[in-house]
């Protein structure tokens, strides 16, 4: 088996006969030679305007490529058990690493099942109601599950990428995951994989219960003895993942008041902007509506005084969603479905904030009550509802009130507001300069056919739950593993998948 690799354009990378016979030349075969071939690498060089895919394949001269053989899960042979708290990407690949392992695996999540959850987001999007126990963050699958499903993460180092992609191919997800640069399932396919780990889970004895949310524990001599599920269900545990995302804001404040120690953390906030698509597509690509390539999509980021502004959770083809978790605060995210066929393009465009920034006393909670102030705060300007405040981004570089914008796809409404008047001036002044810079780099993104959502405020989480490099334990608490994005040591669904399986790979250790 070899690679082969090489360059062509957008319609013939969609082309079986013209890759075959390109391999065919490259390896001075005859074209009546047989061969075998797989993708193996996909990505998009559209640097010159005149784009190309860069195309890796695994090739074969003998013998059909083998297939990966499938994970097979049992059910645990002993008693050995885990609790895990969540069931996002990290409490859901913990809980299959369990089993993996041999432990049997108890899920509580708060939120509930993939199907129920949907008529809540409903609600959400169509009445502006906010259920606080199910919505875009909370119930089956995590905050994930309702997203673009982009699968890409910085964090190659902390752990098998390819396995957790090879998971979600088992599970349903489209093979491509596994060539393409950036890959991406889309929130329409999103739910019925969860499912299908569900269902896997619990074949093989696994336990999940949902509109359980974890609200007391009790702890002695740095271990945690007992968890409470809805106030009243006493549970006696020996390892706990904790794995509740970074909108569960009343576990930070549950693990304070058990004097669990926890540590005030740096994290990003700005706005969601929306172009066009055919903008973005324009731009990038230097044409429109190419049927052999994919939305373009844009990745952006520069320093402003030594601080980073950047783009975040960029969804070509997306809408932005109404992701607040409480009933006086408003936030914004992104999804998109997989073929990304929407007419606009949002992404986030967020600063780091860091705890000295804001004065910081000391306290854990610097970060995220500064995230919660604005939160609350756009919801008072916008109306006390789920409108977002929007300002069209050519009227915000020169601090005007906009009175006319284009169709957005936050389907609650927006309502015209100065972002000065939401957000403090170090952060205006950041944005003001990193859309500047911006524009450079793609001449004409500051237009007011462009409309800032606000706020993104829920990038990171602006708390750590501290906890043994090696280990992964809380450094206090011996059986208590803090796990992922709410913990702080993940951001998007891999990372935190891979944090799952970690965690619990350390638990299987003792
Ligand atoms: C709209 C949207 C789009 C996104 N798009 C992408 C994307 O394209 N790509 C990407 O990589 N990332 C994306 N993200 C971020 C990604 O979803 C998160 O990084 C990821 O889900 C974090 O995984 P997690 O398991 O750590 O936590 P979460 O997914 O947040 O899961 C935590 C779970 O814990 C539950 N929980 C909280 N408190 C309790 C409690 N007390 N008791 C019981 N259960 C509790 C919650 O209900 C939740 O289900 C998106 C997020 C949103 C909201």
């Amino acid at each position: 088996m070899q690679e082969i690799s090489f360059q062509c354009s957008p319609r013939q990378a969609k082309d079986d006969d013209f890759i075959s016979s390109k391999i065919k030349s490259l390896l001075n075969l005859n074209t009546e030679d047989k061969i075998y071939f797989e993708w193996h690498k996909r990505s998009i060089d559209a640097r010159k305007k005149n784009v190309k895919i860069n195309c890796k394949f695994l090739v074969s001269t003998d013998h059909p490529i083998e297939k990966k053989s499938l994970t097979e899960f049992k059910a645990p042979q002993s008693n050995k058990c885990v609790h895990i708290i969540g069931m996002g990407p990290a409490g859901m690949f913990a809980a299959l690493y369990a089993l993996k392992c041999g432990f049997k695996p108890i899920i509580y999540e708060r939120g509930k099942n993939v199907r129920d959850r949907r008529r809540d987001l409903a609600k959400l999007n169509k009445e502006g109601i906010v259920n606080t126990e199910s919505n875009y963050c909370f119930g089956e699958g995590g905050a994930g599950t309702y997203s673009d499903g982009k699968l890409y993460t910085r964090s190659k180092k902390r752990g098998d990428v390819r396995e957790i992609l090879n998971l979600l191919v088992q599970f349903g997800a489209n093979k491509d995951i596994l060539v393409d640069a950036h890959p991406h399932i889309g929130t329409n396919k999103l739910p019925q994989i969860i499912s299908l780990i569900n269902e896997e889970i619990i074949s093989c004895g696994g336990e999940i219960h949902f509109n359980s949310k974890l609200t007391d524990l009790n702890i002695s001599e740095g271990i945690i003895k007992d968890i409470i599920i809805n106030d009243q269900i006493t549970l006696p545990i020996s390892n706990l993942i904790l794995a509740t995302g970074h909108s569960a804001r009343d576990i930070y404040h549950l693990l304070d008041a058990k004097g669990i120690s926890l540590t005030a953390k740096s994290f990003a906030l700005g706005v969601r902007v929306e172009h066009t698509q055919d903008f973005i597509d324009q731009a990038q690509y230097g044409q429109l509506n190419d049927e052999f390539l994919p939305p373009a999509a844009y990745k952006l980021a520069t320093q402003v005084d030594e601080k980073g502004v950047y783009s975040f959770c960029m969804c070509p083809g997306g809408i932005i969603a109404p992701c607040a978790t409480g009933n006086n605060e408003v936030v914004t995210n992104g999804w998109s479905p997989s073929k990304r066929n929407n007419p606009y393009s949002n992404s986030g465009i967020v600063v780091s904030v860091n705890p000295e920034d804001l004065g910081h006393s000391g306290s854990p909670f610097t970060c995220l009550n500064f995230q919660k102030e604005i939160e609350q705060k756009a919801w008072e300007l916008a109306g006390k509802n789920q409108k977002v405040p929007a300002q069209c981004l050519l009227d915000f570089i020169q601090n005007k009130k906009s009175t006319e914008f284009p169709r957005s796809s936050y389907q609650p409404g927006i309502e015209s507001i100065k972002m000065d008047d939401l957000f403090p001036s170090f952060i205006c002044d950041r944005l003001r300069k990193g859309f500047i810079e911006f524009d450079k780099k793609i001449p004409g993104f500051i237009t007011n056919d462009a409309v800032l959502h606000a706020p993104e405020s829920r990038t990171s989480s602006p708390i750590l739950i501290p906890r043994d490099k090696e280990k992964y334990h809380h450094i206090d608490v011996l059986n208590l593993y803090p796990c992922a994005e709410g913990a702080g040591y993940a951001g998007g669904i891999v990372s935190a998948a891979i944090d799952g399986m970690n965690c619990m790979l350390n638990i299987s250790k003792l």
